[in-house]
């Protein structure tokens, strides 16, 4: 068992930090769904993402046809733990793109779609900003319920139906989406189909939805008589449930790269902590500890599952594993943030310059998103159920 990274892969943390270093201003902390709610963060996102995109890292792991290095996955690991620790804005490409859309597009998309979507995904450009349609309102944890319909006539879908949460639908070039194509079905899991959708369609209209702190990710997608072209079905008709479940382990993986966020936090928390004095208060102290194991551990956990990928094994319930300890922990490190700043944590979360706002408004904003974060790619019982199911081998509970 080895426990360390190569030369060559610490050479490449370096350079990582050397970009930060040369990129992004001193002092700042990167926050989980921040870019995406206030306009100025985003387009300093999409700038940092382009330079990224110029050195190939944006997709790093991806094959070089595609606009990727063909990096190993312990360097995709390490660019990720480096971009969540130190905040690295703008690479996720409106939250689908690099993360599970262009890994599916690779793994079963046609070569017209390959060649037509992911490049610009891989290059920063404004055309490969997606967003995804897969909530609707009585659809989320039993996702297989959703009844939003593409009706083929002739070489074109007709869609019919809504979407909520669609996270970034306002900056999006591009909609990823799953949608009943077959009514008559033993299960509900069969009939859906994944497509790709214009959002210059007509008839495809976007709401702004606010969130719990009055920030705009979130959009309504309202569907009437959306007329898509046959060639933008991915996958198999009918089989896009299968499909859909490869692009969600895409979307639950990368737990390092939360753990460089919880990391960075956790360290400014303690910096906090000893220039205030509390450091003395052996109870704050015992809660440091404890979540500093938390973390380490929530590391080795990610670790592992990188491991196991290099290897070229197969990952079933680890993304769900690491995902359920990772919520819990946004939860558990913001409560205690809260309970160590006490009166700053009430500052405006979406005035993070506010003069009064300490550790760069980060414990306030991870107290409200950790919430989402719970709900996110599948709650964190949903994750709980995978682990039950596919780790343990316990029957399926729900
Ligand atoms: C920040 C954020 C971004 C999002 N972005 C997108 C997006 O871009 N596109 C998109 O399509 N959706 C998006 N979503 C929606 C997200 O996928 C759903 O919120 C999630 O699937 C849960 O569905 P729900 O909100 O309907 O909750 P429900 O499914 O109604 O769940 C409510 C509660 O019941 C529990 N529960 C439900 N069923 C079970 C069960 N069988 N066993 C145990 N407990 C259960 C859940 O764990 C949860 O606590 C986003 C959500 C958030 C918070």
């Amino acid at each position: 068992m080895e426990f360390r990274f190569t030369k060559k892969e610490e050479q490449f943390r370096q350079q990582i930090r050397e970009f930060v270093k040369e990129n992004i201003p001193q002092g700042f902390i990167g926050h989980r769904f921040w870019d995406e709610q206030h306009p100025p963060s985003w387009d300093f996102g999409m700038a940092i993402a382009k330079k990224l995109a110029e050195n190939n890292w944006l997709t790093i792991n991806w094959p070089k046809e595609f606009g990727g290095m063909g990096a190993s996955n312990w360097e995709k690991a390490i660019m990720t733990e480096e971009v969540g620790y130190w905040g690295i804005p703008g690479t996720s490409m409106g939250i689908s793109g690099t993360r599970w859309v262009g890994p599916s597009l690779m793994a079963y998309g046609t070569e017209e779609q390959k060649k037509k979507y992911v490049p610009l995904i891989a290059a920063a450009d404004p055309d490969g900003v997606w967003c995804t349609g897969y909530s609707e309102p009585d659809s989320g944890t039993d996702l297989a319920s959703l009844q939003t319909f593409a009706e083929q006539v002739g070489d074109e879908y007709i869609i019919n139906g809504q979407k909520v949460w669609t996270s970034c639908a306002h900056y999006a070039r591009w909609l990823w989406m799953i949608c009943r194509t077959e009514r008559d079905v033993a299960k509900k899991h069969q009939g859906l189909s994944l497509f790709i959708v214009d959002m210059k369609s007509e008839g495809l209209k976007v709401s702004p939805l606010k969130n719990i702190v009055g920030g705009h990710v979130f959009n309504e997608l309202f569907f009437n008589d959306v007329k898509v072209p046959a060639k933008n079905l991915v996958g198999i008709k009918n089989k896009g449930w299968s499909h859909l479940m490869q692009s969600l382990s895409y979307e639950r993986s990368g737990a390092v790269g939360i753990v460089g966020t919880l990391q960075r936090v956790f360290d400014e928390l303690v910096q906090y902590t000893m220039e205030s004095g509390q450091i003395e208060q052996s109870d704050i102290q015992q809660q440091l500890a404890d979540l500093a194991i938390d973390i380490e551990s929530a590391r080795v956990l990610g670790y592992q599952a990188v491991w196991k990928m290099d290897r070229g094994e197969k990952l079933t319930y680890e993304p769900s594993r690491d995902k359920a300890f990772t919520d819990v922990l946004h939860e558990k490190l913001s409560r205690l943030g809260m309970d160590i700043i006490g009166a700053y944590s009430q500052i405006d979360v979406m005035d993070k310059d506010s003069r009064w706002t300490q550790l760069g408004g980060a414990i306030e904003h991870m107290y409200y998103t950790s919430m989402g974060i719970a709900l996110a790619a599948g709650t964190t019982d949903t994750q709980r159920n995978l682990v039950g199911q596919f780790g343990l081998g316990l029957p399926r509970s729900y």
